[in-house]
């Protein structure tokens, strides 16, 4: 919105409203006139509505943001994850193709959210040329959805792109990614609102970079005059533990003195390490992360402070 763009999200249904993340930026339609976001249900699960909105929209850019994007709980429901993150994916890469082939809308670019976890338990440093080995259904079903990407582009022309994000954060990060969960704990323990945190695997290493950054080589990537595949990282990777480490020590508390472990957090199978090499996003779109590890940490810990203090008063 801030480069001028009229954003127009597709939301799914829920029995809760689920737009708490958005609500900043959502203007009414009945009271804005000119409201630039706009907001309307569908599903990656309901060709139909995918088509049906694209006709309507018109839309110049489409970025598919749309998963089950936990990993753990795909190993719960892997179906639906296969459904929504594989399938969905196609659906709507289709539904892009018919559109273009019934209004000769060609100019139309598409941005798919491939993720760092189709590297798997490849070693790292990962750039575009690693092969694929992905551990969770979430992760396969990421890797089926690039395929189908490069596909659609080889295929029938459409300027589609994968980009390969790793782990991404920022203080709207859902509460249940080791990240969020690990911050918004520290702010509650520094209140008084609660003593101990339950996690699984410390030593898993990840390339964590701020999601704000990230959205503007996502932008980049569809700015370009052909349509590529890129890895988008920060080349550094912490383990959970140091991101304890910087959490805690951030508001003066030791993380051994409030963290206990939880097998049933335990993956049945991990991904120990990831650290990518993103030479090809920094020359050809000349991106590069502003937010450093430590900077991001605090920076999400500032925030569930605040948060913290908020539900105390409650
Ligand atoms: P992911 O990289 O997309 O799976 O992002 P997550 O934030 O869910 O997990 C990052 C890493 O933290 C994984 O290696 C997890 O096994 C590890 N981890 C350790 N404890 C926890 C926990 O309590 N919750 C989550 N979500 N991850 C945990």
């Amino acid at each position: 919105m801030e480069k001028g763009y009229e954003v127009h999200g597709l939301i799914r249904r829920s029995s809760n409203f689920n737009t708490q993340r958005i609500e900043h930026i959502y203007v009414d339609p009945h009271n804005a006139h000119k409201a630039r976001m706009k907001l309307h249900y569908a599903d990656l699960s309901d060709a139909s509505s995918l088509r049906r909105w694209l006709d309507t929209i018109l839309p110049d850019e489409v970025y598919n943001l749309a998963a089950q994007s936990h990993v753990a709980v795909s190993f719960e429901i892997p179906d639906y994850t296969a459904d929504v993150v594989a399938t969905g994916a196609l659906r709507l890469l289709e539904a892009v193709r018919s559109h273009i082939s019934a209004t000769g809308r060609s100019h139309i670019r598409y941005y798919q959210a491939g993720s760092s976890e189709m590297f798997g338990s490849t070693p790292p440093p990962q750039d575009e040329t690693t092969p694929f080995h992905p551990r969770s259904p979430y992760a396969a079903s990421k890797c089926a959805a690039h395929w189908y990407t490069v596909n659609y582009r080889e295929a029938y022309g459409i300027f589609a792109c994968n980009g390969i994000l790793f782990n991404h954060e920022s203080p709207r990060r859902g509460e249940n990614f080791v990240t969020r969960k690990i911050t918004r704990a520290v702010g509650r323990i520094k209140i008084g609102l609660q003593r101990k945190l339950f996690l699984g695997n410390l030593q898993a290493s990840r390339d964590w970079g701020f999601a704000g950054d990230y959205v503007e080589a996502m932008w980049l990537m569809l700015q370009q005059e052909k349509p590529d595949d890129y890895v988008v990282a920060t080349e550094e990777s912490h383990t959970v533990e140091e991101f304890l480490e910087v959490a805690f020590g951030h508001v003066g508390l030791n993380w051994r003195d409030h963290v206990a472990i939880d097998k049933r957090y335990f993956r049945p199978t991990e991904v120990d390490n990831l650290k990518g090499d993103a030479t090809k996003a920094k020359k050809v779109l000349g991106w590069k992360p502003r937010v450093g590890f430590e900077q991001l940490v605090k920076m999400m810990v500032d925030q569930d402070v605040e948060l913290a203090k908020k539900e105390k008063v409650l």
